[in-house]
């Protein structure tokens, strides 16, 4: 956390004034006898809270902060768990986050019954006509591992299309009616590439395999309406919430900001919002001349999130060396990077303007490619606040380890990510590459600074299962029950740190927000236990008792 503290010296003044303005009026809300970590190191823990207004009002002991209550005062007794700063994850999609919640789920459903009982019930909440979409079914789980068919469905759907996708997207299902608007039928001949799955007849049964044969019933599905993505960005603030995230950093959030602003409009935001759009149109926002990280404490625009690799899971993360088990390819770079020096033309055009520029790097090469360009433009245009980010960093050789904290580059990962490809990690790239994999520890050793969160819905938003993988290790089958590249394991306070101060430093908010002290935004969680004093490998199982958000109850468990 280097770079944050000379800041935050300037304005610990500046938040003290604040503070004491704020103590004038008795706090609306006070938690006592709590263990209250803040992630502020002029004073790491405290028993009790007051918030006043929006803001953190007061810490101290229980007793000192109890003479502060007005006869309007909630108090909250902790019974000694944890409250800690809001989380703020450094990496969502938000509004598809949503839609895995407004979507019908097929998930557990392992059965036909099942299958078609949750369509019925799904189908009787929405408008005639509406699509049903989403579902993400595992036929895996049924009888005989049988492939659904419209049969299922048909009876329960008459007056919804319904297209509904395995979890992997591979393959998806199609009502007769889906199919019939698609016109689809018995005479619709095969596309290359892709598969329409066959009944005796020769009718689709109604499962269409791979994008190319999916594209037939795709094409006829209407765009989002405004009333469906406004459900869905409700669904996503409620959830996150629940969960205790107060802010999130929306990596696609593109023209879904006048959404989002109409909400908080009308009171209906529970998370602050910093809003992301495509590197490859840097110029809408640079026309307007807009800077990096403007607007208010709940809406924020100005940064470009850019892509320069593809992903571990399918050999597209670009390595300097082969893959161990594909030693025909060591990876790509996107279309973003091509033709070569463009993307270092694009982040010089942003830089120039003030934006703020974030680039997904997998691959080590990736990683180094992206780490030269913010070295390069730097150069050009001289040292400024700029917190360049690389979005996953995730596999990185000891040289870069050591630039992201020479260079000041953020480095914004998702630990749940290592819970989940660890379990073949090794495989794909050999155990000694693996060594800078999700390298935590080396990272902030090197003095860079770590910011967390999920890539939600790539991986559940919840925090917990971010702050388990980070400090176990752990991998999703269970076959590292002592960690998977254990030297990179970082302590629970780094993993909260990473969390909180550490996204707050990401999106230039960390003067007033990621800790919590006197003067700062009153996000902050009460969980229900002290999350320092049980099993590491039980952090997930960990819920939030009330999340607050801007000195209000955004939720509170019954
Ligand atoms: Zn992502």
């Amino acid at each position: 956390m280097k770079p944050i503290l000379p800041v935050i010296t300037i304005f610990s003044t500046m938040l003290a004034a604040v503070a004491a303005e704020n103590l004038q009026l008795p706090p609306e809300l006070i938690i006592l006898n709590a263990a209250v970590r803040t992630m502020d190191a002029a004073r790491p823990q405290a028993e009790a809270v007051a918030v006043s207004g929006n803001r953190i009002a007061a810490l101290g002991p229980s007793a000192e902060i109890k003479e502060l209550a007005g006869p309007k005062t909630r108090v909250v007794d902790a019974g000694g768990r944890s409250v800690l700063p809001g989380f703020n994850d450094a990496h969502v999609h938000w509004l598809m986050g949503g839609y895995s919640i407004t979507n019908v789920d097929l998930r557990d459903a392992t059965s036909a019954a099942e299958f078609s009982k949750r369509i019925a019930e799904f189908a009787q909440k929405i408008p005639k006509g509406r699509w049903i979409l989403g579902g993400d079914w595992d036929h895996e789980k049924f009888p005989g591992a049988a492939l659904p068919t419209k049969e299922w469905i048909d009876a329960v759907s008459p007056e919804n299309p319904v297209f509904v996708n395995r979890t992997d997207g591979h393959m998806a299902l199609a009502n007769s009616l889906a199919l019939k608007l698609a016109k689809v039928t018995k005479e619709t001949k095969d596309v290359p590439g892709g598969e329409i799955v066959r009944g005796a007849s020769g009718e689709p049964t109604g499962i269409l395999k791979e994008d190319a044969a999916m594209a037939l019933v795709d094409r006829v599905i209407p765009a989002r309406s405004w009333d469906e993505n406004h459900a869905a960005a409700l669904a996503a603030t409620e959830h996150a919430a629940r969960v205790g995230v107060t802010s999130v950093q929306d990596m696609s959030a593109g023209v879904d900001i006048g959404l989002y602003q109409f909400m908080h409009e009308r009171g209906e935001l529970k998370t602050r919002i910093y809003a992301m759009r495509s590197i490859l149109s840097w110029e809408v926002l640079g026309k307007t001349g807009v800077r990096g990280a403007f607007g208010g404490d709940w809406l924020r625009i100005g940064g470009l999130k850019g892509f320069a690799d593809g992903s571990l899971g399918s050999t597209t993360a670009r390595f300097f060396e082969p893959f161990s088990d594909a030693p025909n390819t060591r990876g790509l770079f996107v279309d973003q990077m091509l033709p070569e020096g463009i993307m270092l033309k694009r982040v010089e055009a942003a830089d120039e303007r003030g934006l703020h520029v974030m680039i997904h790097a997998i691959g080590d090469e990736a990683n180094y490619a992206i780490l030269e360009i913010f070295r390069q433009v730097e150069e050009k245009h001289g040292p400024r606040d700029r917190r360049f980010r690389i979005e996953h960093a995730q596999h990185l050789r000891p040289s870069e380890i050591k630039r992201f904290g020479s260079q000041k580059v953020v480095a914004s990962m998702q630990p749940y990510h290592c819970a989940d490809d660890g379990r073949w990690c090794d495989k794909r790239i050999g155990s000694e590459r693996a060594k800078g994999t999700y390298a935590f520890r080396s990272l902030l050793d090197a003095g860079a600074v770590l910011a967390f969160g999920s890539d939600w819905t790539v991986a559940p938003l919840n925090p917990m299962e971010g702050l388990k993988a980070a400090v176990t290790r752990q991998t999703l089958d269970g076959k590292h029950p002592n960690g998977w590249v254990t030297e990179q394991k970082i302590t629970l306070e780094e993993a909260i740190r990473a969390f909180t101060m550490g996204s707050a430093y990401a999106e230039f908010q960390d003067q007033i927000k990621g800790s919590l002290t006197p003067g700062k935004l009153a996000d902050l969680v009460l969980l229900d236990c002290d999350i320092y004093k049980i099993d590491p490998a039980q952090i997930d199982k960990v819920k939030v008792t009330m999340t607050v958000v801007d000195g209000k109850v955004a939720y509170e468990a019954r």
